[in-house]
């Protein structure tokens, strides 16, 4: 069966199918990923999922009826390791087990996969990575006999995984090698927020923490050795970032830096093959960025988005990609909701609300409102969120004062500007 081949059946490329199904697309549609689960959702194998608070089945994406009925032959188990490239777009994809599967279209949506640590005893039994569902299974059955825990790595993995083992009563210990948790996502204030509400919880954070050595005992983790002292731990669970998949781009000769590189309509470099997701790297979508910047982004709502975007690609239908990125990340009572990119920031406002549960900042970026960190905030992000999405000003003088709702300042922004740009009323008299 020929038509459209997705290689990788996670967000991204399920997203796709259903995005082209919904816009009318008949060619057959091959969704194939190297798991051997049904396409599944990740963002709760760090929480609710570890935490046995949901079941397995409940992260399935959809029912095998769906798939059916609309004709989106799912394939699971394969990894794909070769792409022979043919006429126009087509091509055959071969996998590992020797099967091959022809396309007329390709997209890739191959995702990431896990940086490895590289400290001596990385590789003794015990040193857990968790990246997707057999990863969460094997983390959720060890942790059932493990007290103490170290993890590696102060990034929305390890924050995350760590709010979760502490919410199960382990000993956890949060080894982060930067001066502060989460730098890629948050500013500085929001940081040390999310640093003070964990260690508060019993989490023992170390920043500035380099591994020397994973150190073990008859083949299994006994200990993590760190900066001279020997912190004890059953099992270690390391989040240190993540590495694009570009393997396959490469091999077709796609263009790839930091990911595959893609234009606003998430076309590679050779104009037909797609690719979407946290393996794409695309001309950053916020208005008023520097020209030619590009960005890679690492989340559920990006990989939705533009999925979308290669969609209507597919479809004949040109719709540039210019969602404003958003991020969220749940850290037991602490629920994290970042709106835009603050990278580059000048000034920062401080919203927040008397309340000390409660954070919420804007960064500015000369008088241009960039993005928000809001903790347990979700009206002021939802306001940041449409005011970015609209592209309105939200002046920093008028949301300094907490008591002000922005949803409100929003609103008469949004009529100012309106009967601005209304035609003079007709003059009676003339
Ligand atoms: P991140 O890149 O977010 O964070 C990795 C962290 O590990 C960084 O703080 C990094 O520090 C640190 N680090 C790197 N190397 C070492 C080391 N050798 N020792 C100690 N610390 C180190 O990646 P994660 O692994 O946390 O997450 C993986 C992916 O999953 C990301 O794409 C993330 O966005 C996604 N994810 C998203 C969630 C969400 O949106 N809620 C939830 C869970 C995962 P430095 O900056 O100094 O390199």
């Amino acid at each position: 069966m020929s038509g459209l081949l997705i290689i990788g059946s996670s967000q991204a490329g399920v997203q796709l199918a259903v995005s082209l199904r919904a816009l009318g697309y008949e060619p057959p549609i091959t969704l194939l990923g190297d798991e051997d689960h049904r396409p599944y959702q990740r963002p709760a194998l760090s929480k609710e999922f570890l935490q046995d608070k949901i079941s397995k089945e409940s992260l399935i994406f959809r029912t095998a009826e769906y798939w059916d009925e609309h004709r989106i032959h799912v394939v699971k188990g394969e990894w794909i390791v070769r792409l022979e490239r043919g006429p126009g777009g087509s091509g055959v994809a071969h996998s590992e087990t020797g099967a091959s599967f022809p396309y007329d279209r390709l997209a890739l949506t191959v995702g990431a996969r896990a940086r490895r640590l590289e400290a001596p005893g990385s590789t003794l039994d015990g040193v857990l990575y968790l990246r997707n569902a057999d990863d969460a299974l094997d983390l959720k059955a060890r942790a059932a006999s493990a007290d103490r825990v170290v993890v590696v790595g102060g990034g929305f993995i390890g924050i995350e995984a760590a709010a979760s083992l502490r919410a199960m009563g382990k000993t956890v210990t949060l080894l982060e090698r930067g001066g502060r948790l989460v730098r890629r996502a948050v500013g500085p204030e929001t940081a040390d927020f999310i640093l003070r509400h964990h260690r508060e919880q019993g989490i023992d954070i170390r920043l500035g923490a380099v591994v020397d050595e994973i150190v073990g005992e008859e083949g299994r983790v006994r200990a993590v050795r760190v900066g001279g002292e020997e912190i004890p731990a059953d099992i270690v669970l390391v989040g240190i970032g993540v590495i694009p998949n570009t393997a396959l781009a490469e091999q077709l000769g796609l263009e790839v830096s930091n990911g595959i590189v893609v234009d606003r309509y998430a076309t590679a470099s050779d104009g037909v093959t797609l690719a979407v997701g946290d393996c794409s790297n695309l001309p950053n979508p916020i208005a008023g960025s520097p020209a030619g910047e590009r960005v890679r982004f690492e989340s559920v709502n990006h990989a939705i988005e533009q999925a979308k975007v290669a969609a209507y690609a597919l479809a004949g239908r040109q719709e540039e990609y210019e969602n404003i990125p958003w991020f969220w990340s749940n850290q037991g009572a602490l629920k994290l909701q970042i709106a835009g990119l603050s990278t580059g920031y000048d000034r920062v406002v401080d919203r927040s609300p008397a309340d000390p549960a409660k954070l919420s900042l804007l960064y500015y970026r000369g008088e241009r409102l960039i993005a928000a960190d809001c903790i347990n905030a979700p009206l002021d992000f939802m306001s940041v969120r449409q005011a970015l999405t609209k592209g309105i000003d939200l002046p920093a003088e008028a949301v300094a004062d907490p008591s002000v709702p922005l949803k409100q300042l929003l609103v008469s922004l949004e009529r100012a500007a309106e009967s601005a740009s209304e035609p003079p009323a007709e003059n009676p008299g003339k």
